[in-house]
């Protein structure tokens, strides 16, 4: 029998004597006890945000992506002990990849993305620099920091390690430590992976603690600085958010909730077309992946109304051959649903659906006698004729092995019957024509988190449609909770507080760690090519000396790169164009200048130019006059264990002191000399 701990506050408690007694979805046996123990939610509070909160907070973006990574890098060498307990859960080998590595993959990507899109500091810049003022002296900034408080997590019963890593990944990256509550029904498992967590030791205490059964009275004590972040159903999500301290304190509620997912076969699709076999293959891979489980499973099936049949045939001739049984199994494809109660709910909402559809294949009397005991049922294809007429195919949902096949007219009315979902997680299109892909989207992307458009060009590469990427938005508008997950960056600010803050640059550039124009202006020992990583200072500048610029240098720059553009070598069409004065110097031969006056050419710390960023010509160069360049320091980002980068903002200004052209040059620098 399997015991699920809960740890809080830094120690294991064991469930206690009002455990709940779990049933095996496979064998319909006790399997597991868990929950049941007194657990002072007070007291985890408290352990969070006085030692898990700080201690993040402490550390860089970079610094917790570093410890992500390593968490991944650590459950990765031993996720073959979640593969041993996965089974349990219903779930086959393929259905637990998606869970578990699936999981293990998020947080890597959640990791990279932080060293690259996150500074190496504590504060989040958002957006550009808002000029307020005239002269520059009083400017806004948008930032983002970790929100204080306490993250609370409580996760659906179908991906157990997935759902869980996908929110702590963010959150930790953020800052904020976690309270991760799983389903019961599956909570050993997600045990299993966070006591792997805590054993790595490489999480600060306090930052992550687990309770398995109950929440108790935690939400009454959550502030203005904590988040709950749901998946489940929508009667839950309801409840939960109308919580009266949750509504006073304006605490963040993220929700993603069941949805009636739509996958529409695009009109050119005929039997013998590759979109036709893909629409079959990821339907297929839909209906049957998790028993159905998964809260982005295609549930309505939108095809022509002249195909209706063809696929309905394909599909269940495909769902027929799918082997039903014992997930530890090598030859079964599809296992049981979570639990025994999760298949009386599967087939009570097929009885709401039978009014308004017929069968096409499975049901429940199809299943075989050997499997009556536990929570299986066969894959199963509805077809609903009037779907203009029917109610419950876009309103019910049978969270199992289940779709309903819709016909549809003609491209809007597809799109009609897509929306009337009411908002869901992902609607995927499977279509060779992007006229059709742009109709579809432009009627329908208001209603869907998600497009998932595939056809014969990214068919060998798709993700497929069922698969929330770490790196895109996870959630939906509407039925589908109104929240947001995932997407990169996106779901790491849920945490944090956007806060706008105006002041002088001298400020702004204090706070953001970023030197910004008008900030001081400072001046090295040294060239700042012979100055290493840690030496050269936010705000360092070279001046250096001008340059004339004389026809010459342009003739010969033209006959050199070949460049013979004639606003650089026709006096009279340059002079026709309503840019230039007459012939005028090629901007790439200023950018060449500029750095034979800028760089100082002894072997130093500086290892290589790497890129520009953010070049503009702002005014014509004409032969005669000179240009000068200023070089400041304006950030620097550690990359490896022997170099950085630093980010300069480069001008150049002509003998009048007028900008001439601006960039950002990219450097990376040696922290050795
Ligand atoms: P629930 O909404 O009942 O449970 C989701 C989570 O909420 C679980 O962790 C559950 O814990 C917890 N919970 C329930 N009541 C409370 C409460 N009063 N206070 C704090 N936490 C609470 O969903 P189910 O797991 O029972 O699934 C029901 C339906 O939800 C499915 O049939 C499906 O339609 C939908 N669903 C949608 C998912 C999605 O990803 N969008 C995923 C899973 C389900 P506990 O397990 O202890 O009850």
């Amino acid at each position: 029998m399997l015991k699920p701990e809960s740890y809080a506050a830094g120690r294991w408690i064991a469930p206690g004597e009002t455990a709940t007694t779990i049933i095996g979805p496979v064998s319909g046996e006790p399997i597991a006890v868990a929950g049941g123990a007194a657990l002072d939610m007070q007291e985890m509070l408290d352990h969070a945000r006085t030692k898990g909160g700080p201690a993040l907070r402490a550390m860089t973006f970079h610094e917790r992506a570093k410890m992500l990574k390593a968490l991944a890098t650590y459950l990765d060498t031993r996720k073959e002990e979640l593969y041993a307990l996965n089974p349990a859960t219903g779930a086959t080998r393929r259905d637990g990849a998606i869970d578990i590595d699936g999981g293990i993959g998020t947080m890597f990507v959640f990791a990279s993305k932080g060293r690259r899109e996150m500074p190496d500091g504590h504060v989040y810049i958002d957006g550009e620099v808002e000029q307020l003022s005239r002269k520059g002296t009083f400017l806004g900034q948008h930032i983002a920091v970790p929100l204080q408080g306490v993250a609370v997590h409580i996760n659906a019963f179908n991906f157990p390690v997935w759902g869980m890593l996908e929110k702590l990944a963010p959150t930790l990256l953020a800052g904020v430590p976690a309270i991760v509550k799983p389903a019961t029904q599956t909570s050993y498992l997600t045990e299993a992976c966070f006591r792997m967590m805590i054993e790595s030791g490489l999480l600060p205490e306090g930052a992550a603690q687990l309770i398995v059964g109950r929440t108790g009275d935690l939400l009454d004590r959550l502030g203005a600085q904590d988040v709950v972040s749901f998946t489940g159903s929508a009667d839950t999500a309801t409840m939960l958010r109308s919580n009266p301290n949750l509504v006073k304190n304006s605490t963040r509620f993220l929700a993603e909730q069941d949805s009636l997912n739509a996958a529409i076969l695009g009109p050119d699709a005929d039997p013998d077309s590759p979109e036709f076999a893909l629409f079959i293959k990821e339907a297929t891979s839909e209906i049957t992946a998790k028993a159905g489980q998964k809260c982005t499973a295609m549930r309505r099936l939108i095809v022509p109304e002249s195909q209706l049949e063809a696929v309905a045939k394909a599909l269940s001739d495909k769902l027929g051959n799918i082997v039903l049984g014992d997930p530890s199994s090598k030859e079964t494809r599809m296992g049981a649903l979570a639990s025994l109660d999760q298949k009386a709910d599967v087939l009570e909402k097929l009885a709401q659906l039978a009014p308004e559809t017929r069968v096409i294949c499975g049901g429940p009397d199809a299943l075989s006698d050997n499997l009556a005991n536990g929570a299986f049922l066969p894959p199963t294809l509805l077809a609903c004729d009037d779907p203009d007429a029917a109610t419950v195919v876009h309103s019910v949902e049978a969270f199992g092995p289940v779709s309903t096949l819709l016909p549809y007219r003609d491209l809007a009315h597809a799109a009609e019957l897509a929306n009337r979902g009411g908002g869901s997680l992902v609607s995927s299109l499977f279509t060779n024509e992007p006229q059709v892909a742009r109709d579809v989207t432009l009627s329908s992307a208001a209603w869907h988190g998600r497009i998932y458009i595939n056809g014969r060009a990214s068919a060998d590469e798709s993700t497929g449609h069922g698969s929330p990427l770490p790196h895109m938005v996870h959630g939906g508008p509407g039925r589908a909770g109104g929240g947001e997950e995932l997407g990169g960056v996106r779901g790491v600010l849920h945490y944090m507080q956007r806060t706008a803050i105006q002041g002088s640059p001298d400020m702004i550039s204090a706070i953001t760690g970023t030197w910004i124009k008008g900030a001081a202006e400072t001046t090295g020992p040294q060239h700042p090519f012979q100055r290493t990583f840690d030496e050269i200072v936010i705000g360092e500048t070279l001046h250096t000396d001008p340059r004339t610029v004389t026809l010459d240098d342009i003739e010969h720059f033209a006959h050199f790169t070949g460049d013979t553009f004639y606003a650089h070598m026709d006096e009279e069409a340059a002079k026709a164009n309503p840019f230039f004065p007459g012939r005028v110097a090629h901007g790439y031969l200023l950018l060449s200048f500029a750095a034979g006056l800028f760089v100082q050419p002894d072997p130093g710390p500086v290892l290589a130019n790497t890129g520009l960023n953010g070049l503009s010509f702002q005014k014509p160069v004409s032969p005669g006059d000179s240009i000068k360049v200023r070089l400041t320091c304006k950030r620097k980002t550690k990359r490896t264990d022997a170099y950085g980068e630093v980010a300069w903002n480069v001008t150049l200004t002509n003998q009048d002191g007028d900008q001439v052209a601006e960039y950002e040059l990219l450097t990376m620098v040696s922290y050795e000399r």
